[in-house]
C-alpha cells in the first residue's frame, strides 16, 4: 500500500507557487492577493481560514481577512462582497462556510464575481467545469485531481465510485472523474443516502472517493483488493489521548483497509492539505488572468 501523502505534496506545490510569485515580483508585477470573509466564531472555520492565511504568507501572497460577527446581516455581507468584487487589488476571495442560519448561502454564492470565485462554488464555474471549459475547479475535487496526477495513478477506463453528492465535493468529483482527459475517463457511479447497496457498488470500484461525513464508514469487506481509496471525510471523534479530547478521522476505516488497498489518503494529512493548496493554485490563476 502506498500512502497518498497530501501534506508532503502540499509542501512541494508550495515551493512551486513561491517560485512563480518570485518570478512575478521580479518582472514588476504585484503578488497575488487572496481575501477571506469569516463570519462568527466556529472553531473549525477559524482554523481553516488561519491555515489559508498562513499559506499565503508562506508563498508570498498578500492576504486580507474580513471578520464579521455571528449576527451580521445578509445585506452587510452582500455589501462586503460587492466591495471585494470591485477591488482590483484582490484577485480572489472566499466566504468561509458554513454561514449562520439567517444568511442565505445561495444568495451569497451567487453574488461572488465568478472571476474571483477561487473556491469554484459559483454556478458559472460549476457549469463551465461540467462542460469541460476553463474554470475555477472547486478546491477539494481539484486537490484530489492533483493528488491523482502527482502520484501518477491511472484512471482511464477505471470504475470510480464516489460516496456523497454534495455540491462542493461528491457532485463535482463525479463530473471531473468522468471528464475526458487525465485524471478522468473513468466510468463513474455516484452514491448517496438513497443508494440501495453501497457495499455492492464499492466492491466493484477501482477508485473510491469517500465524502459522506460518517467516521470509518468504508470497511474492508466493502472494497476490492488493490482499490485506490481517497478519504475526504473530516470527522471529529472523541480521543482521550489528545489534549483537546478529540481527534480527526476520515470516512474510511483506515486500520481495516490499509493492507487491502493499493493507495490510500490518510486523515489528517491527505485531502485536507491538498484542498488548501488547490485554493492557492486557483488564486494564482486568478492573479495571472488579471495581470
Ligand atoms: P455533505 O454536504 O453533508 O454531503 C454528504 C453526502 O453524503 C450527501 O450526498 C449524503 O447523501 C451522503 N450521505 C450521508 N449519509 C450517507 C449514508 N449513510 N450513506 C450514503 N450516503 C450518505 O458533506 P460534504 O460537504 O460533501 O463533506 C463530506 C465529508 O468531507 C465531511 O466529513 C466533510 O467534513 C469532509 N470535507 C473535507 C474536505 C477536505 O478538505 N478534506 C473538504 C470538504 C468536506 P444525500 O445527498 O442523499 O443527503
Amino acid at each position: 500500500m502506498t500512502l497518498l501523502d497530501g501534506k508532503k505534496l502540499a509542501e512541494e506545490i508550495k515551493l512551486e507557487i513561491k517560485a512563480e510569485v518570485d518570478q512575478m515580483l521580479a518582472s514588476g508585477k504585484r503578488a497575488p492577493h487572496l481575501a477571506a470573509v469569516l463570519v462568527g466564531q466556529n472553531p473549525a472555520s477559524k482554523a481553516y481560514v488561519s491555515t489559508k492565511i498562513k499559506f499565503c504568507e508562506d508563498v508570498g501572497y498578500g492576504s486580507t481577512l474580513i471578520t464579521e460577527d455571528e449576527n451580521v446581516t445578509e445585506e452587510r455581507l452582500l455589501s462586503i462582497i460587492d466591495d471585494l468584487n470591485q477591488n482590483d487589488a484582490i484577485d480572489g476571495y472566499i466566504v468561509q462556510l458554513p454561514l449562520p442560519r439567517h444568511i442565505d448561502e445561495e444568495r451569497i454564492n451567487l453574488a461572488i464575481r465568478p472571476e474571483k470565485d477561487v473556491d469554484g462554488f459559483h454556478p458559472m464555474n460549476f457549469g463551465k467545469m461540467a462542460q469541460g471549459m476553463e474554470a475555477f475547479l472547486p478546491a477539494t475535487p481539484y486537490g484530489i485531481l492533483e493528488m491523482l496526477r502527482r502520484y501518477q495513478i491511472p484512471t482511464e477506463g477505471k470504475h470510480c465510485v464516489v460516496l456523497g453528492r454534495s455540491n462542493i465535493v461528491g457532485g463535482p468529483m463525479s463530473i471531473l472523474m468522468s471528464r475526458k482527459g487525465y485524471p478522468g475517463n473513468c466510468t463513474v457511479t455516484l452514491t448517496h443516502s438513497k443508494t440501495r447497496d453501497i457495499g455492492g457498488e464499492l466492491r466493484r470500484a477501482d477508485i473510491i472517493i469517500a465524502a459522506i461525513g460518517i467516521p470509518g464508514y468504508v470497511k474492508a469487506d466493502m472494497i476490492k483488493e488493490g482499490a485506490v481509496v481517497i478519504d475526504v471525510g473530516i470527522n471529529r471523534v472523541q480521543d482521550a489521548s489528545k489534549k483537546s479530547g478529540f481527534g480527526l478521522t476520515g470516512d474510511v476505516d483506515f486500520a481495516q483497509i490499509k493492507d487491502k488497498c493499493s493507495f490510500i489518503s490518510p486523515v489528517p494529512g491527505g485531502v485536507g492539505p491538498m484542498t488548501v493548496t488547490a485554493l492557492m493554485l486557483n488564486t494564482l490563476k486568478a492573479a495571472k488572468k488579471i495581470h
